[in-house]
């Protein structure tokens, strides 16, 4: 994750008063969500922790490194099972041309429509030589959607397709400070929608869900103002139904990430997104953004509200339009 475009420290405070924040929308869903049927989805937050540790172990992973071709191994080594498929190409970029390198695994509905579940794997390239191994950042995200693949993985689904997508160099090459971070990120993530666009793939894709920073052992999803309001409306009703809704929407943020180009796109989308990451998001770009901060409580709290969200999706006929 790179960067932010505004913070409303009002509802903070509000909340830091014991207010109750409330899940404020442009567009208010008219009916209520439908209900889910069966058991809430299970999710192992030990097992996704683990792979963040696996992840991590790599080192510093940014693109065009040894560590990030091991990364992209281990990633399909775990999905080896499944239908995947890989978006490989050449960005060009203002410290040069990399490859990059999206990978997508498929897990088939009976609903004619596609769920993507997206994170980023990549580290910050500017700290390169540093120790930075972003166990939040780009970490536990692709960690959840690893967990997300086991549970998805052999049951077949009687609502939407669900396509995990690990997408690759979303962090900017330079510093923000020296070029805008629109004109230098998510160049993964940019690929694949266009790609999409171009093949008729994008007009099945009915929402776009991101998970970036989502590990934090202190969880506080915000509430991100550049996504789809009814959208992120399901995402509070889903963490409602499981008893998680203290670790949503406290905060509202504007976030530039891996979500806005299906947004530009008419794809509705929402970040899951954690970006108060140690006071004053101290941890976040720094090398201090290690396994020790996360919890296994924080991953099944996401991953679980993920697939619940999923669940409501697949009952909601017809889907609001953007
Ligand atoms: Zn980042």
């Amino acid at each position: 994750m790179a960067a932010i475009l505004a913070c409303d420290r009002a509802k903070d405070n509000a909340q830091a008063q014991g207010a109750t924040p409330p899940p404020a929308s442009d567009t208010t869903l008219l009916t209520p969500l439908p209900l889910t049927e069966g058991p809430p989805p299970t999710f192992d937050g030990d097992r996704a922790l683990q792979y963040v540790k696996d992840i991590v172990k790599f080192g510093p992973r940014p693109i065009g490194s040894a560590n990030h071709t091991r990364v992209e191994d281990y990633l399909l080594a775990r999905l080896k099972d499944d239908t995947v498929e890989q978006d490989a190409f050449t960005a060009d970029t203002p410290e040069g041309k990399f490859p990059v390198h999206n990978i997508v695994a498929k897990f088939p509905g009976t609903k004619d429509g596609i769920i993507v579940v997206a994170s980023h794997y990549d580290t910050n390239y500017p700290f390169r030589k540093t120790s930075f191994v972003g166990a939040n950042d780009g970490g536990s995200s692709s960690a959840l959607l690893l967990e997300l693949a086991n549970q998805l993985r052999g049951k077949p689904r009687a609502g939407y397709s669900v396509w995990l997508v690990w997408d690759d160099a979303e962090e900017s090459v330079k510093p923000d400070t020296e070029v805008p971070f629109e004109s230098d990120s998510l160049y993964g993530i940019r690929h694949l929608a266009e790609k999409w666009e171009a093949d008729g793939t994008l007009k099945k894709v009915k929402a776009f869900l991101l998970a970036d920073m989502v590990g934090d052992a202190d969880l506080n999803i915000d509430r991100d103002s550049n996504s789809t309001p009814w959208l992120e409306d399901v995402v509070y009703e889903a963490a409602t139904r499981l008893g998680y809704q203290s670790h949503f929407f406290g905060r509202s943020a504007g976030m530039l990430d891996d979500h806005l180009p299906f947004m530009k796109r008419g794809v509705p989308a929402a970040d899951l997104i954690d970006f108060e990451y140690g006071y004053n998001n101290v941890f976040w770009h720094s090398t201090q953004d290690t396994v020790d901060k996360l919890s296994p409580k924080s991953l099944a709290i996401v991953g679980g509200v993920v697939l619940e969200t999923v669940r409501i999706l697949d009952k909601m006929e017809p889907l609001p339009p953007k």
